[in-house]
């Protein structure tokens, strides 16, 4: 089957660890201290289903509550990483308005979306519970995933349950 290209925005409040699943990802490799400022592309081949990809993954500088949703990134997506910290309530109210803004601009009241509770290897630090997470996904209809970046931990799942979930969201046209 011909390679499919598929673009990916990760999102999420700062710190929560966008750049660390991306490079773990891409790379297969944990980086202590990664320029929070910068915008990134990274791309991969994945394979899933035996169905190649070509995975272009745009990892965003981070948004706060008060983000103006950045219109470049209603265009052209596929779907859409959300991350936030397990060890930061701030981050899991701040992905909930980055969500909210995102349908807003987008005119959709569905979007292909993982939501992602990172750093569970920090599970003494933990202010968000796996319930709390798994709620907030289910009321999107999005898949739910808790992950670790830096043990590597359910992170290459991010990806291959997205781009299954946009393949399903591309046969059923109707429901877009
Ligand atoms: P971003 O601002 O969302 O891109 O976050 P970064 O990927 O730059 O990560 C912010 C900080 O959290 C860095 O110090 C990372 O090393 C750390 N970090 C990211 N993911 C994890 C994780 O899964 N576990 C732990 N313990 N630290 C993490
Ligand atoms: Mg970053």
């Amino acid at each position: 089957m011909p390679l499919k290209e598929r673009n990916i925005a990760m999102m999420g409040y700062s710190s929560v660890g966008k750049s660390s699943l991306c490079i773990q990802f891409v790379e297969g490799q944990f980086v202590d201290s990664y320029d929070p400022t910068i915008e990134n592309t990274f791309t991969k081949i994945a394979r899933v289903n035996s169905q190649d990809y070509d995975v272009k993954v745009v990892d965003t500088a981070g948004q706060d509550e008060y983000s103006i949703f950045p219109v470049q990134y209603s265009m052209d997506f596929h779907g859409y990483v959300l991350v936030y910290s397990i060890t930061s309530q701030k981050s899991f109210e701040v992905i909930k308005i980055i969500y909210e803004k995102l349908l807003d601009v987008m005119g959709k009241k569905y979007v292909p979306v993982v939501l992602v509770g990172n750093k569970t290897d920090l599970h003494q630090e933990r202010m968000v519970s796996t319930e709390e997470g798994r709620k907030l996904a289910e009321s999107w209809r999005a898949i739910f995933l808790e992950t670790s970046a830096k043990q590597n931990e359910s992170v290459a799942d991010i990806f291959h349950r997205l781009l299954i979930s946009i393949e399903s969201e591309n046969g059923n046209p109707q429901e877009k």
